[in-house]
């Protein structure tokens, strides 16, 4: 018998975990990518000997990479080289202060004790909140696919409203553990990955700042990027065809199914099953008809924005350690700013990324690459953002922000820049709004409430990627990946 063929539309990482888990079970695969190569915004770029991951650079929750490398037949530690970057962070505050977070804990407390007696214990009590956060979340809410109502709403599941305090407020939460703002900043920053603010985002997502502590940041030899190659070798040795400059127009579908899908180069191609790995909403908006949901999906939060420098350096900055975070005074005002009024706050948050003090062939020797990441509003309705005005503002804050470190001469020494707005993430990944992150995760957007992995009319059309269930994130992603093929494979068991 013909196997059944499905078509995947992006090669995401989430696209490319759940094409492995469907070709492995024996299905006939192919994943068409409007962009030349594989990863989606999990990127990667060089230039003159400068290597740049584009998107993600940090590899968290280490745990659920072994569990999904190992449910996809491989073993992490084989694939991928990986070190333990500690510390993790350096963050750097407006008075001029430090603090490096890491696993030693002598040195954990001699710093947090220097910036408010006492505090080395609310840490200690902070890490025991996260982590049964992130034991129960993982359980209860990650690793779980919610094909049903029932699924979710279950007394089973009832503790969770208290077990994992998703009514509080995070940053009020940290109330019981720190008085310094600096701290309470130090270790809630971590929301923004989720898209959302630690004044509005629920102290379940304690679990970020457990895991980076507990389970480490981890940086793979050769960058991120190599985690998309792993994962594509995977998929081609399991059968998976690729076609990349293969931009899909629209799926076609009749009354209650997908056909299969129609390309921008005109061609028609069949299947038994689709699978959407480009950004969701945008599937809903240009790929299929138009029936109302694309509009309700437009009206939900969408996450923030970013704009990204990458710098090409002709010399070496051997003192920039690699993951540096400015954390401004004014933390509330610099959320509303990006949440509220989707601009550039007066003194923005910023991230900046040294990938050579971690893998020295990320530059030519005697040379630096240098990334910043700086947190901006998504694009807004009526177009009226100036971005060019406001990338050039990015830009200068970046410079202040690395001379109050030290770091004076960088402009002087930049041999290039590329850079990224949120026009920038639209365009190359099809995001709706360019938000980083796509769909945020505040209650209403979480678990049972966020977008399922399947279609609820066209029966054989399903979703995966960071604006389905379970979210975003790289580990997310694979997750995403696997519940969604697992969905597919008992759609089609059930069927035949
Ligand atoms: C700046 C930035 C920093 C980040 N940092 C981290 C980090 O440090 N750690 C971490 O774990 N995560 C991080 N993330 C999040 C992580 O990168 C994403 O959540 C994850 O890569 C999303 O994967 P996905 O499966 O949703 O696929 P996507 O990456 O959204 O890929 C979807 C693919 O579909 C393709 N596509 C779209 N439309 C079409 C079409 N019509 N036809 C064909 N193909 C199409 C796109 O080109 C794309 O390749 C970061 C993201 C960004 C942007």
């Amino acid at each position: 018998m013909k196997p059944q063929t499905v078509i995947v539309i992006g090669a995401g990482v989430g696209g490319i975990v759940a094409a492995t888990h469907l070709a492995q079970r024996g299905l006939n695969v192919t994943v068409l990518e409007k962009n030349s190569h594989a990863g989606g915004r999990c990127d990667r770029f060089s230039c003159e000997g400068h290597h740049f991951d584009a998107g993600p650079t940090l590899l968290v929750m280490p745990l659920l990479y072994e569990a999904e490398f190992a449910a996809l037949g491989a073993s992490l530690r084989e694939i991928l080289d990986l070190q333990r970057v500690d510390p993790t962070y350096h963050l750097a505050f407006d008075d001029g202060s430090q603090l490096a977070l890491t696993s030693d804990m002598k040195s954990m407390q001699e710093q947090l004790e220097a910036f408010e007696p006492g505090s080395f214990q609310g840490l200690l009590r902070y890490m025991a909140e996260g982590r049964r956060h992130y034991d129960l979340g993982m359980e209860k809410l990650v690793n779980r696919d919610f094909r049903n109502a029932t699924d979710f709403f279950r007394l089973s599941n009832l503790p969770l409203a208290f077990k994992l305090k998703p009514f509080t407020r995070h940053y009020r939460n940290m109330s019981a553990y720190f008085d310094d703002p600096r701290l309470k900043s130090a270790f809630t920053f971590q929301d923004v990955y989720m898209g959302l603010s630690p004044f509005e985002a629920p102290a379940t997502f304690s679990m970020m700042s457990y895991t980076e502590l507990a389970h480490g940041v981890w940086y793979p030899k050769g960058g991120m990027y190599s985690i998309v190659e792993a994962l594509v070798a995977l998929a081609q040795r399991a059968g998976v065809a690729f076609e990349f400059d293969a931009s899909v127009e629209r799926i076609d579908v009749n009354r209650d199914q997908a056909r299969g899908v129609i390309l921008t180069d005109g061609r028609q191609l069949k299947a038994e099953a689709v699978l959407a790995n480009a950004d969701l909403p945008y599937v809903y908006r240009d790929l299929l008809p138009q029936d109302g949901e694309s509009e309700r999906l437009a009206r939900k939060r969408f996450s923030c924005s970013v704009i990204s420098f990458f710098w090409g350096v002709d010399k070496p900055y051997a003192k920039l350690p690699p993951h540096t975070l400015f954390l401004a005074d004014d933390y509330r005002d610099n959320f509303k700013s990006i949440i509220r009024d989707l601009d550039l706050p007066a003194n923005p948050s910023l991230y900046v990324h040294a990938p050579a003090r971690l893998d020295p062939s990320m530059a030519p020797e005697g040379q630096d690459t240098i990334i910043a990441i700086v947190p901006v509003g998504h694009l807004s309705e009526n177009g009226e953002q100036d971005w060019a005005k406001i990338r050039d503002e990015a830009r200068q804050h970046v410079f202040r922000r690395l001379r109050s470190l030290g770091t004076a001469d960088l402009e002087e020494h930049i041999k290039f820049e590329v850079n990224y707005t949120p026009l920038s993430w639209r365009k190359r990944y099809n995001l709706m709004k360019g938000s980083t992150h796509g769909l945020c995760h505040n209650l209403t957007q979480l678990a049972y409430f966020r977008p399922h992995n399947k279609h609820s009319r066209y029966h054989n059309l399903y979703f995966v990627g960071a604006s389905t269930h379970p979210g975003t994130g790289i580990p997310t992603a694979f997750v995403s990946g696997r519940l969604s093929a697992q969905r597919i494979i008992d759609d089609l068991n059930s069927q035949s």
